[in-house]
């Protein structure tokens, strides 16, 4: 978490910087100028469903690629619907990872045009149009379209570009050579989250070569800077090129998968809401001098003793009605007696020995209340001087619903010294979608054909993802990851070698599919 914030921190300064001169702004322009296209373009025949490209000053700070399809659209599907093959289909998507898993977008600093462009051409090579949107040079975002019936409005697939860092000498691989070993493809954004913009992006192309077209448009978007969050990937294009969104009705995300019980059993997860980030940078300050005479009291021990009382402090049990609902899903896979304890969640967590053990699962104790981390640390750069400044980051994530003015005020009251400042550093609205939608029954619907009938449950996640960005937009939003992943699996996320089984991305394909033919032309209202 800590490195994972110190990035997010740097990634914002930038940001900011770069927002802050229109000096910047132009010196990025030129540099993006000069720079050659690193995808070449041929022909470029007209693109009906996509924008002209308007090169307007505020434009020229960032190249846009126009991509099309060339000699591809000739080899177009024929107009029967073919039988598609979904072991090749899953074969070419482990190839197609593997490929964008050897181009490294460690954010910072990004560089997602690359791997922007990697896809591109894949979706060139089946005729279907694409752009790669930078929001300035090499963050490249990767938008494509794929035209439906007209029955509904578009339907989205959402993934990112970028990855968190790999230390190489804790990986029994590398982790940026895309290796394929034991029916798995490995690398640092296997399953975070390149293997998932693979498994979206071979679903389009899936849909394509079938030869029948979805009732919908199928939008494909793989961002850049989701792990920094997402201010230039997602949060830009929604901001700046609100036409790639368009007046779509539903969004498909990373967010939540398909878990497996101990004994085997699958259950289908579908975040409808999120956590909401609160994070905020603790500043104590103090009397700078020298280490040998030291006051009572400087800006360093004034730090240790705010996060002490913050240590200490236990943040209310708060059951709000997603999490309610989630659990109560969850109950009848449960034994009695916890299948009735789950089932009446808020009244079972008055009890503080089932508190005590419920909370010993960290996610399930995220679940119930907001919690405070601290994470990133700073104070002085040498031993032997005590520093003017302190300051600690302090990663907050609020229940949905919780206001995080009011949650400052209660921070403040923990800590009890006026002397020490509080910053807000990323404070992002709450948000959740509707979990009776279109979109959950055509998984649930999924889950009935593919998966045995297992179990469909909205879930809440105690991370965020960019999916607030298209919910903020209007657009409902869903994490739902089309793999069944164990949990030793899962913990590779952010972890150490990172992988995906052939197996998930031959399923993955085909269940995504699966869902966007099943999702109904409309939903009544
Ligand atoms: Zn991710």
């Amino acid at each position: 978490m800590s490195f994972r914030e110190r990035l997010a921190g740097r990634a914002f300064a930038a940001d900011a910087r770069r927002k802050c001169t229109t000096d910047a702004v132009q010196r990025l322009a030129g540099a993006a100028d000069t720079r050659p296209p690193r995808l070449r373009l041929t022909s470029v025949p007209a693109l009906p469903h996509l924008p002209a490209v308007r090169r307007d000053a505020a434009r020229s700070s960032r190249r846009i690629l126009l991509i099309a399809a060339g000699l591809g659209i000739l080899v177009a599907t024929s107009a029967r619907a073919a039988e598609l093959d979904w072991r090749r289909l899953g074969d070419e998507t482990a190839e197609l990872l593997a490929d964008v898993l050897r181009i490294d977008t460690t954010n910072p600093p990004g560089n997602e045009t690359a791997a922007a462009n990697a896809f591109a051409r894949k979706l060139v090579s089946e005729g279907i149009s694409v752009e790669v949107i930078e929001s300035s040079p090499g963050r490249g975002n990767l938008y494509a379209r794929l035209a439906g019936r007209g029955a509904g409005r578009p339907v989205i697939l959402l993934s990112h570009l970028d990855v968190v860092p790999a230390d190489p000498r804790t990986w029994r691989v590398p982790p940026f050579a895309g290796a394929r070993e034991g029916g798995f493809v490995y690398g640092r954004g296997a399953l975070d989250c390149k293997g998932i913009a693979a498994v979206e992006l071979m679903a389009m192309i899936a849909v394509k070569r079938s030869g029948e077209p979805l009732e919908r448009d199928l939008i494909l978007l793989a961002t850049a800077d989701e792990e920094a969050g997402g201010k230039n990937g997602a949060g830009w294009l929604v901001h700046h090129r609100p036409d790639v969104v368009g007046n779509a009705e539903y969004c498909i995300n990373e967010g939540d998968h398909i878990h497996v019980l101990a004994g085997g059993r699958r259950v289908v997860h579908v975040a409808v809401g999120e956590k909401t980030p609160f994070w905020v940078k603790l500043v104590a300050h103090g009397e700078a001098g020298h280490g040998a005479t030291p006051p009572p009291l400087t800006a360093v021990t004034r730090l240790i003793r705010a996060l002490n009382k913050i240590r200490r402090y236990r943040t209310p049990i708060h059951v709000v009605r997603p999490v309610e609902t989630y659990f109560a899903a969850l109950a009848p896979l449960e034994k009695e007696p916890l299948r009735t304890k789950l089932a009446h969640l808020a009244a079972s967590l008055d009890d503080p020995i089932f508190l005590a053990e419920f909370a010993r699962n960290p996610r399930q104790n995220a679940l119930v209340r907001n919690t405070i981390t601290p994470t990133v640390l700073e104070g002085s750069p040498k031993t032997n001087v005590i520093p003017a400044e302190a300051s600690a980051h302090l990663d907050c994530r609020l229940l949905p619903g919780e206001k995080p003015s009011e949650f400052l005020n209660q921070l403040r009251d923990v800590i009890g010294d006026d002397s020490i400042s509080i910053e807000t550093l990323l404070s992002l609205p709450a948000s959740s979608s509707d979990p009776d939608s279109g979109l959950v029954a055509a998984v649930r619907h999924m889950a009935a054909q593919d998966l045995g009938g297992a179990p469909v449950v909205p879930s809440v996640t105690p991370g965020f993802t960019d999916s607030h960005y298209l919910r903020e937009h209007g657009v409902a939003s869903y994490g739902f990851v089309p793999f069944v992943l164990s949990e030793d699996e899962e913990k590779t996320v952010h972890g150490t070698n990172e992988r995906v089984s052939v197996e998930n991305l031959r399923g993955g394909v085909r269940r995504l599919v699966g869902v966007l033919r099943a999702l109904p032309p409309e939903t009544p209202r």
